[in-house]
């Protein structure tokens, strides 16, 4: 497994894969890996070379987040993926992805304009502009992502469709820990009292899923059961629990085909999501 950090040794990397006529998966990641990223390099082994990206991407960040803090351990990220078949690990500086000027974004509306987009405003123009670089870097064959951020999922899945960038996107499960909770690297933030009060979100997502595969349509009802689920946890705060259309991200009433269920809840001062789609 070889670890670059420029645009160019990746490129040439690639170039001589393809010239092998190697197909290559692509993982990208702000890194800090776990089970959750390890799945989808799992997955990305369906090609002949897996490539994954390690980069705390700057513009996805609002001023007032987490950028500075977000866990960063290089090391144990080789390791993880040094154990789940990664061919090539792409760790670039933010000076080599973004250089002194940079003027290009990509963006989208609707899409974006919910759920987290709400409450994270330059959030996804970031995602967007840094996973169609990736794309244009790497030139994967394949990319997975985690159902865990499903509005991103959707995003990605509309901007590769929309611009005809020429690769499948694919989407695989929420890794969860034993007790339910979703796996992730934001997770660490939390002290032993706020670990055990995050279990909150695991438990509405099953209580809300249990009442859609048991019958009911009515989303104003799932969302009223799922919110005071949350609110009996006296360290939660909720910024919002939502059923949209899986495709537009829009909000709906009644529950008749594809539905993304999605909460964010603050433990603490740790922003937390989580959700369930069901797929008709
Ligand atoms: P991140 O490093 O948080 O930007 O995540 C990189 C990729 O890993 C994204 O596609 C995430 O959706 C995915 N991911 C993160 N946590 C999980 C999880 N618990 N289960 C499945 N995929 C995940």
């Amino acid at each position: 497994m070889k670890i670059v950090s420029t645009v160019e040794e990746v490129r040439a990397q690639v170039k001589a894969w393809k010239k092998e006529g190697c197909t290559v998966g692509f993982v990208p990641t702000m890194g800090y890996l776990h089970e959750g990223h390890a799945s989808l390099m799992d997955a990305a082994g369906e090609n002949d070379k897996v490539v994954v990206s390690i980069f705390v991407n700057p513009m996805q960040f609002g001023p007032n987040e987490d950028l500075a803090s977000y866990p960063r351990d290089l090391d144990h990220d080789a390791k993880v993926c040094e154990e789940h078949g990664v061919d090539l690990i792409f760790h670039p500086t933010p000076e080599e992805m973004y250089g002194d000027n940079f003027y290009s974004y990509v963006d989208m509306n609707t899409l974006t304009q919910e759920l987290c987009g709400l409450s994270r405003p330059v959030h996804f123009r970031g995602v967007c502009t840094v996973v169609c670089k990736l794309f244009n870097i790497v030139t994967p064959d394949n990319a997975y992502f985690g159902q865990k951020d499903a509005q991103q999922l959707a995003i990605i899945k509309r901007m590769v469709k929309d611009l005809n960038m020429p690769l499948t996107v694919h989407g695989c499960p929420i890794v969860r820990e034993a007790d339910g909770l979703a796996k992730s690297s934001r997770n660490t933030y939390l002290s032993p009292e706020e670990r055990k009060a995050a279990l909150v979100l695991s438990r509405s997502i099953f209580l809300g899923k249990e009442m859609v595969e048991k019958g009911e349509r009515d989303c104003k009802k799932v969302i009223d059961a799922m919110t005071e689920e949350i609110e009996k946890e006296p360290l939660a705060k909720i910024d919002y629990v939502k059923m949209v259309d899986l495709i537009t991200m829009q909000q709906i009433t009644t529950i008749e085909h594809g539905v993304l269920t999605a909460i964010a809840v603050y433990i603490g001062k740790t922003r937390l999501i989580d959700n369930f789609m069901i797929e008709e």
